[in-house]
């Protein structure tokens, strides 16, 4: 038998209160699904409360408590336990897993192993090279940048002699230590800003740009003042305070890897620049300590190869000291040539028996000519 062959025909009215009480019906789950949801959002504070104060999401007594309490007010209530039961059964696993959740999204995601710690310079799918403007030169641009100048400035005079080798070998970057990072507290530490004043004159005036290295981040705007391009030494790859100071200036930052960095820890240390807001970086690989004694660094030009896949920043090489001596210089620049390096950046000094700084890898000027004549000859080949 089924309930129609058994209702009595319906009259209008009583059709109207069963439309009035689903109506109240309806507004009362309107109402429990906005407390649902009110209750959702509580859980979920609870789950962070839990968190901070280092508590299991689950809490087997006070839930056992809870709902004792509830069938224990249901009952007065005129509402059976077991419907209290089965309620708060699926509401309590609801709001266990709201507070699971919680927890998830608060949690600080761990870096990963991968390219998570360098996301603004990692290379991108179908993104260009960086091209990075040092004056009227370009790094990155297709042309291979011979940067060229003493180890440090040393007098006005050593500094407008350099200049003029520099010019006359095409050099578009000149380099030179104002203030030197040396390994001990004897040797001469540069002249400083009035070094820094020297070289900028004697570069500008000739047309070339200037980059020198920074060693204290309360040097940096000064320098910037000056210098076309800001240097960060080996030594100081991984101080951040320099690092963010040379960003803020706004100027190009030459970022030398440390003679025990990673490549990965190198491109974070470069991520920290662009992250204060300066693109401009140009990555230097300079050599790593090693066993070998043969040669003050070893120079690892496996290193241009890996940054080419794993960033968009452009990378030169510094075969001056990484070798340590002049001899085997101009068979490094090629190697960086061949590598795929955007340029190199090398020593030269105009007396190179006087120099005061690194002596042992100061090229002459007729060797720099040379350096610079054969690498425009392997960049006409390169261009076809
Ligand atoms: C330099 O270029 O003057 C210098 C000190 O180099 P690095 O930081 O690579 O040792
Ligand atoms: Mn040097």
């Amino acid at each position: 038998m089924t309930t129609s062959t058994i209702e009595a025909p319906r009259t209008g009215d009583e059709l109207m209160v069963l439309g009035v009480l689903r109506a109240s019906i309806n507004r009362i789950d309107a109402r429990l699904l906005s407390l649902l949801a009110e209750r959702a959002k509580i859980a979920r504070d609870i789950g962070l409360a839990k968190r901070m104060t280092d508590r299991p999401v689950h809490d087997a007594g006070r839930e056992q408590d809870h709902t004792k309490a509830l069938c224990e007010a249901g009952e007065r209530l005129g509402v059976p336990s077991q419907v209290i039961r089965d309620l708060f059964h699926v509401l309590a696993r609801h709001s266990f897993s709201e507070q699971l959740q919680a927890r998830v999204e608060a949690t600080p995601r761990a870096i990963p192993n991968d390219s998570d710690g360098f996301r603004l310079v990692r290379m991108e799918p179908g993104r260009a090279q960086t091209v990075v403007q040092v004056g009227g030169a370009e790094i990155g641009g297709g042309l291979f940048e011979v940067i060229g100048g003493p180890c440090a400035v040393e007098s006005e005079a050593q500094i407008h002699a350099a200049a003029d080798h520099a010019r006359a070998c095409g050099v578009r970057i000149m380099r030179g230590g104002a203030f030197k990072p040396r390994t001990s507290p004897y040797d001469f530490q540069g002249h400083g800003l009035t070094g820094l004043h020297w070289l900028a004159e004697a570069a500008h005036s000739r047309g070339m740009a200037v980059v020198t290295e920074v060693l204290d981040p309360a040097d940096a705007a000064r320098v910037a003042e000056q210098a076309d391009m800001l240097q960060v030494g080996a030594r100081n790859m991984q101080n951040v305070p320099l690092l963010r100071a040379c960003a803020r200036t706004g100027k190009p930052v030459l970022l030398k890897r440390g003679p025990s960095a990673s490549i990965r820890e190198w491109l974070c240390a470069a991520e920290y620049i662009l992250l204060a807001g300066n693109p401009n970086v140009v990555l230097c690989e300079r050599g790593l300590r090693t066993f070998e004694r043969e040669t003050r660094n070893t120079l690892d030009l496996s290193s241009v190869a890996v940054l080419r896949e794993l960033t968009h920043l452009p990378v030169i090489v510094d075969p001056s000291h990484a070798a340590g001596r002049h001899e085997i210089i101009a068979p490094l620049c090629r190697a960086a040539h061949a590598v795929g390096a955007d340029g190199v950046i090398i020593e030269m000094h105009p007396c190179r028996d006087e120099a005061m700084c690194d002596r042992r890898q100061a090229l002459s000027p007729g060797q720099l000519r040379s350096i610079t004549s054969a690498l425009q000859l392997a960049q006409a080949m390169r261009d076809g």
